[in-house]
């Protein structure tokens, strides 16, 4: 762009100066303000928005080349600022995912896996049970990919005397299973506990697949689910925010991007993104999967990055329990500065209760940019970029 071009018009008419944003927002690709100014300021203002760290776009003769808010004025000798347009830079097509198998097992017609092995997750002191149970596929179809869900049904029949409902399972392998061969599943199931006017009740299916032996048949369906699968992007960020046993698919995703043996096994895909995990637990023994992600922080300290919440143990900045949102506030300002950025994939898997606090956190650290969170959700969300399973 040219300034004296412009200069060179020589009237007194209104010009109007496009900028990139230079105001610290989260957006700078994609935020840009205009700023209205008679002729005889131009030079000036130019000057000032120069100083200040603003790229100059274009200048152009008229008042603006787009809408100008109700309200704002062309006149006098202020330079007015036309409202910033702030959008999620240019959706990009979902990814079709269309080779991605879905319910190659229905409830009808379940495929009986074997269960190979079935630990517990926790370490002592933890609050309740959580379990990593693998389950051998051999002899069927059974073929899924990092993100996807698939069905049990618990052996024995409900109180109506019919067979029992499938409950899902986020998978917490990847496609090559725990074993890299290709032909097993691994879940991390919590067992759901609670109590009702004054009796302890075990969840039907947690509390079969908690207990549940080396050896026994179990029947599975599936898999299901594209809403949760990974960009196919090497070098996407992708920002993983999990509560609980809603580690389950991001353990498959960070296995799938640092795991040695994934990453020999890997065709074609090799992470070189960043990969940022928000995790929430209640204490330190509950946290799950702790010993992998150490072990890729030590390997790939460049590309993976990983904040815990623990919520019985650490305070937040008002002196109550840490969860993830606060976190997440914490953690604002580089998180705003990812999501501009086209390639960065938001994540969310845990318990339906982390919604609110989630949405509450994005909505502050949004407004705190002069941005709205629930015009800005949406439009990530069409972008294919904002991933929630919550359950
Ligand atoms: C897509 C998806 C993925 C999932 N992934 C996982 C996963 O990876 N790991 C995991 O552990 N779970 C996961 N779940 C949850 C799982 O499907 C089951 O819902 C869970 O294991 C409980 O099933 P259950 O048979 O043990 O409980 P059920 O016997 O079915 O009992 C559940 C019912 O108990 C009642 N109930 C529950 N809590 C209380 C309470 N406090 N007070 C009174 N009543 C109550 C409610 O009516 C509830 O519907 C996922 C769910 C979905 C939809």
């Amino acid at each position: 762009m040219n300034v004296l071009s412009a200069a060179n018009s020589g009237s007194s008419q209104m010009m109007t100066i496009t900028v990139q944003d230079f105001s610290g927002s989260p957006f700078p690709a994609a935020v840009t303000r205009r700023f209205v100014v008679p002729f005889e300021q131009l030079q000036s203002t130019y000057g000032r928005l120069m100083r200040s760290g603003a790229k100059i776009l274009e200048v152009s003769n008229g008042s603006a080349s787009g809408p100008t808010p109700a309200g704002s004025s062309t006149g006098g000798s202020a330079p007015t600022q036309v409202q910033p347009t702030t959008t999620v830079k240019t959706p990009r097509k979902k990814a079709a995912h269309a080779d991605v198998p879905v319910n190659t097992y229905k409830p009808k017609n379940p495929f009986t896996g074997k269960v190979i092995s079935n630990e517990s997750l926790l370490k002592e002191g933890a609050i309740g049970r959580v379990n990593h149970i693998t389950m051998d596929l051999s002899g069927g179809d059974l073929r899924y990919v990092e993100g996807q869900s698939i069905g049990i049904i618990p052996d024995g029949l409900a109180d109506n005397g019919k067979p029992h409902k499938i409950r899902l399972y986020s998978i917490a392998s990847t496609r090559h299973g725990d074993n890299l061969v290709g032909n097993t599943v691994s879940l991390c199931v919590r067992q759901l506990q609670y109590e009702k006017d004054g009796e302890l009740i075990n969840g039907v299916c947690s509390t079969y697949l908690c207990d549940i032996e080396p050896g026994a048949p179990v029947k599975i369906t599936g898999p299901v689910g594209k809403e949760m699968l990974l960009p196919e992007d090497e070098e996407a960020n992708v920002i993983m925010l999990a509560t609980g046993t809603g580690i389950a698919p991001m353990r498959a995703y960070l296995r799938r991007m640092f795991d040695p043996g994934e990453r020999t096994k890997n065709q074609g895909y090799g992470f070189r993104g960043k990969a940022w995990l928000f995790m929430g637990v209640p204490t330190t023994p509950n946290l799950l999967y702790e010993e992998e992600f150490q072990s890729y922080l030590s390997a790939y300290p460049e590309h993976f990055r990983y904040t815990k919440a623990i919520s019985r143990e650490q305070k937040n900045k008002e002196g109550g329990r840490m969860y993830i949102q606060h976190r997440v506030a914490e953690c604002a300002d580089e998180i705003f500065e990812l999501i501009s950025m086209e390639s960065t994939h938001l994540y969310m898997c845990g318990l339906r209760g982390m919604e609110p606090g989630i949405d509450e956190a994005m909505t502050a650290a949004a407004a705190d940019r002069g941005l709205d969170w629930k015009t800005l959700r949406p439009q990530l969300k069409k972008a294919g970029r904002w991933h929630v399973e919550t359950y």
